[in-house]
C-alpha cells in the first residue's frame, strides 16, 4: 500500500492497529469504511486565508483515523461514534439539520453529517470509532482532520463522489456553523489536498493550489507544541475577522489581493490605530508568502528564514494574536540562530498559544530540540513538545486486508 508508506510513520500504523482493535472489541465489526485525514503547519501566511490572500501550509504525518461497520438494524436514525482519545460515545443523527443539536466535539462531526444531508446523500446507520495522533488544540488543526476524515469515511459508505473541492468546502462550513469558527479555507484544504512531499501555495480567491516541492533536502520542519492555548472561545479569531473587514471597507478596494501597501498608507488617517496595523499585516503577509513560495521552490534559505521571522513580528505586534509561550519559543530558536542549523521560526495557526514552526537544517534538529525543551521549562515552567515532519498526504481511505 504505496499511500500508507508514504506516511511512513510507525506511530500511524499502531494508531490504526488500536482503531480497529477497538472496533472489533466495542462493536464487534470489522470496518467497511476505513479513513484517515491530517492536520497541518504553515509555514507562512497567517490570518489571511479569509483575507483572499496567499498561504503555504502542508499536511502533516499527524492523523485523525475513523473506522466503521455498518450497524446490523438498518433502521436505526443514528451514527455511533467513539473516539479513543476522549473515551466518550456520541449519537449523530442521520438526518443532521442545518442546526447542531450536539455540544462539544459531536458538533464537528454533526456539521459534516449535515454537509451531505443536504447534499441529498443519504448515510446509513454505522459504528465508529476514532483514534488520533493530532493534538487536540495545538494550533495543527485537528478540528480540521476531524471534520475531513469523518467527510472521507461518509463519502466512502455513501458512495457519494463529492470534489476534494466540496469537500473541503463543506468541512469548512462545519466549523463555521456548528464549531463557530469563521475560519478560512486552509485548514480543511489543507487537509484535504496534502500531497507527500510538497508545500501547497494556496491562492484562497481562486481557491486553487500550487505545489511547491519540498523534499526537506537537508532541511527539516520543526513543530514545537506549547501546550498552552489562551484562545477562551475562539472569539478572537472572530474579532480579527471582522476588523479586517472594517479596514478593508474604509480602504475601499473590494478585495485585499488589490490593496497595495500605498492604499493602506493612503488611508491611514481613516482607519483607527488598530485597523491599520491589522491591514499592514494582511498586506505585508501576502507579499510574504509569495516571496516565501519562491524561496522554497530554489532553495533560498536565508530568504525564507528571514520572511518566517518577520511573519512573527506582524503576527505578534500588528496582528496580536501572538502570545508570551509562542514569543518564548520563536526567540529560543532565532537566539540559536545560524550557527545551530536555525533557519527561521513562527508562530503558526490561529495563535493565542498553540505551535511555533521552526525550519532547521536536517543534521541540527535534535540538538534543537534539546535546546529548545530545556530553555523553554526555565524561561515559562512548562514543557513543549517537539517533533519534525515531512509534508504527508492527505485524507485517504486506507485499505483493509482483501
Ligand atoms: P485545533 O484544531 O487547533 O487542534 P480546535 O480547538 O479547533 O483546535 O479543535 C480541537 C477540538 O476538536 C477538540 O477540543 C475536540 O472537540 C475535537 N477533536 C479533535 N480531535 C478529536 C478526537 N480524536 N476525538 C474527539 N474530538 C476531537
Ligand atoms: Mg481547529
Amino acid at each position: 500500500l504505496a499511500e500508507d508508506e508514504s506516511v511512513g510513520s510507525k506511530l500511524f500504523t499502531a494508531l490504526q492497529q488500536d482503531v480497529v482493535s477497538e472496533l472489533e472489541t466495542r462493536f464487534a465489526g470489522v470496518p467497511c469504511g476505513f479513513t484517515a485525514a491530517p492536520g497541518r503547519v504553515n509555514l507562512i501566511g497567517e490570518h489571511i486565508d479569509y483575507n483572499d490572500g496567499f498561504v503555504l501550509p502542508m499536511a502533516i504525518e499527524r492523523y485523525v483515523v475513523i473506522a466503521a461497520n455498518r450497524c446490523e438494524d438498518p433502521t436505526r436514525p443514528f451514527a455511533r461514534i467513539y473516539s479513543l482519545d476522549l473515551d466518550a460515545t456520541i449519537e449523530i443523527p442521520l438526518n443532521a439539520g442545518p442546526e447542531p443539536t450536539l455540544e462539544g466535539w459531536g458538533r464537528y462531526i454533526e456539521g459534516v453529517f449535515s454537509g451531505f444531508v443536504a447534499r441529498g446523500t443519504t448515510i446509513p446507520p454505522f459504528d465508529a470509532v476514532i483514534g488520533s495522533n493530532v493534538p487536540h488544540g495545538g494550533g495543527l488543526s485537528s478540528s480540521a482532520a476531524l471534520e475531513v476524515a469523518t467527510a472521507t469515511l461518509l463519502a466512502e459508505i455513501t458512495g457519494d463522489a463529492l470534489t476534494k473541492l466540496e469537500k473541503a468546502l463543506l468541512c469548512q462550513r462545519a466549523e463555521h456553523v456548528f464549531a463557530g469558527v469563521p475560519c478560512g479555507i486552509m485548514d480543511q484544504y489543507s487537509s484535504v489536498f496534502g500531497e507527500a512531499n510538497q508545500l501547497m501555495l494556496i491562492d484562497c480567491q481562486s481557491q486553487d493550489c500550487e505545489l511547491v516541492p519540498f523534499d526537506s533536502s537537508g532541511v527539516s520542519v520543526l513543530i514545537t507544541n506549547s501546550n498552552v492555548k489562551h484562545e477562551l472561545t475562539g472569539g478572537e479569531y472572530a474579532e480579527r475577522r471582522s476588523q479586517c473587514d472594517r479596514a478593508l471597507a474604509k480602504i475601499g478596494i473590494a478585495s485585499w489581493r488589490d490593496v497595495s501597501w500605498e492604499d493602506v498608507a493612503a488611508k491611514q488617517s481613516e482607519l483607527t490605530d488598530e485597523e491599520f496595523r491589522r491591514a499592514r499585516h494582511v498586506v505585508t503577509e501576502i507579499e510574504r508568502t509569495i516571496k516565501a513560495a519562491d524561496g522554497f521552490r530554489n532553495g533560498r534559505w536565508e530568504e525564507v528564514g528571514t520572511l518566517m521571522n518577520a511573519s512573527h513580528d506582524s503576527l505578534r505586534d500588528d496582528f496580536e494574536v501572538s502570545c508570551r509561550e509562542l514569543d518564548v519559543l520563536v526567540e529560543i530558536a532565532i537566539e540559536l540562530g545560524q550557527e545551530h542549523g536555525v533557519i527561521g521560526s513562527r508562530m503558526t495557526g490561529g495563535g493565542f498559544g498553540g505551535s511555533t514552526v521552526t525550519l532547521v537544517e536536517d543534521a541540527k534538529v535534535a540538538d534543537v530540540i534539546a535546546a529548545i525543551q530545556q530553555k523553554y521549562q526555565e524561561v515559562t515552567g512548562l514543557k513543549c513538545d517537539c517533533f519534525a515532519s515531512h509534508p504527508a498526504l492527505g485524507a485517504h481511505v486506507i485499505q483493509t486486508q482483501p
